[in-house]
């Protein structure tokens, strides 16, 4: 009988187990993870869950019965530590499991700060787990100063999230702005805006110089800027990285993640990957998104090409953020534009288009669902409309459809 084996238990793993499944596949599989929990969202750990807003079962993914109810082997709390490619084996708790197919769903793991400017120090805190944000519960103390390290999607969403429970909260971000590697200066202003609104004091062009501490745990920091605070605890979103130790000791090609061609097909015979840890063919690069839809829809992908469809991974971006009261919707990559329109719509409703010449490429819509889901139509088909009928409010959007 064919052996599937799935290395990592988060969302693409999980999808991919399942859709083999729904595509009828009735061999063995194996789906391995390091964390003791069954597959679950991570995008709640920052909102949501972080908040105290939603219950810890709420973030599986499916309920543990559902992988025994479809004779899918789920190993939890055991890391794979060892592939063998040329024998088709993975090592795991000790054991040796034979593989016709193995699929690298490894994730990726948080930036952190070198011990080096202190950031080995207790209260220096990661989001990336559930047993991170577990952990860090009894932090979120009101009145507790907490430094956040970062001004991308994770660092505001755990700004806001600290505002809202009534802690003194600042951010450094050392780029000249919060969201630049991601966004226009026009989202960023927006969401400036909205964190200064909630108290939170948003430092840019300022990085942290070092971390001080007493006895082991932090109490403050040095900016670059020469400026310090006083703090209870700091919580670090300086990025990520994809897991690619695990594939590399196998041989397995490395190129901003873990190589696949179009059909998720690392450079090693019967070894696939998909998710955070894994680089695609794009528009003439190697990408790889950190997203939970490019997750889910590779993922299955994958499963339908171990089942023989050969069938090519078209991404289609998108991502969301919850801040506040403000729901961030984004279509597409934004990267390469050279310029935005702004559509302004009632209330604090607002989209930015981001455009490259005629070329329409991304939308970040801010409690906007409605251009969002038109933004998002018009880029998965590849069509443009005039940067003026976008900026221009008594257009249609659906008609923009149609054109
Ligand atoms: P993961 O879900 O990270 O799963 C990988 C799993 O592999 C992990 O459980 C890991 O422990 C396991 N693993 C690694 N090595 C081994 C090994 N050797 N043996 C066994 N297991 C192993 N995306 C969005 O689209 N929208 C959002 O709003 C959003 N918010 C986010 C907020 C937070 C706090 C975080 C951390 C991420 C957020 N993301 C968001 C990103 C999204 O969660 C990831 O892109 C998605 O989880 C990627 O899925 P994955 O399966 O590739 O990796």
């Amino acid at each position: 009988m064919s052996h599937v084996i799935v290395v990592g238990a988060g969302q693409a793993g999980a999808s991919l187990v399942a859709r083999l499944r729904a595509k009828g596949f009735d061999g063995r599989i194996t789906l391995i993870g390091e964390e003791p929990f069954p597959p679950y969202q991570r995008p709640p750990l920052s909102k949501a869950y972080l908040l105290g807003e939603m219950e810890r079962e709420r973030l599986y993914l499916r309920p543990e019965s559902y992988y025994a109810e479809n004779d899918i082997d789920l190993r939890l709390g055991a890391p794979v530590t060892e592939i063998d490619a040329d024998a088709q084996t993975v090592t795991v708790a000790g054991e040796t499991l034979g593989y016709d197919d193995l699929v690298f769903a490894t994730g990726s793991e948080p930036r952190r700060l070198p011990a080096a400017i202190g950031g080995d120090l207790d209260g220096v805190l990661l989001v990336r787990g559930l047993r991170d944000v577990d952990a860090m519960g009894p932090r979120f103390a009101r009145g507790a100063r907490v430094l956040i390290v970062g001004g991308g999607y994770i660092g505001l969403e755990a700004a806001a999230v600290a505002a809202k429970r009534g802690l003194s909260v600042t951010l450094v971000e050392m780029a000249e702005r919060i969201l630049q590697r991601v966004a226009a200066p026009e989202t960023s202003a927006y969401f400036r805006a909205l964190h200064t609104a909630h108290g939170v004091d948003i430092r840019e062009g300022v990085g942290l110089d070092h971390l001080t501490g007493t006895d082991g745990a932090v109490t403050g920091a040095v900016l670059t800027d020469g400026s310090s605070l006083e703090l209870d605890f700091v919580l670090v979103g300086v990025g990520i990285l994809p897991h690619t130790a695990l594939a590399q000791a196998a041989g397995v090609t490395i190129e901003n993640g873990i190589k696949t061609d179009a059909h998720g097909r690392t450079s090693v015979a019967n070894i696939w990957a998909a998710g955070d840890c894994a680089s695609f063919p794009w528009r003439g690069q190697q990408l790889r998104l950190e997203s939970v839809g490019n997750a889910i829809d590779q993922a299955e992908c994958v499963a339908d090409n171990i089942l023989g469809a050969e069938c090519a991974y078209d991404a289609k971006p998108w991502f969301w953020s919850d801040q506040y009261d403000v729901k961030l919707q984004i279509a597409g990559l934004s990267t390469g534009y050279d310029r935005i329109v702004v559509r302004e719509g009632d209330g604090d409703t607002v989209s930015h288009w981001y455009f490259s010449g005629e070329t329409l490429l991304a939308i970040d819509a801010m409690n906007d669902p409605r251009s969002y889901m038109v933004g998002k139509r018009l880029i998965e088909a590849g069509k443009s409309p005039s940067p003026e009928a976008v900026r221009d409010t008594s257009t249609d959007l659906k008609a923009l459809l149609k054109a």
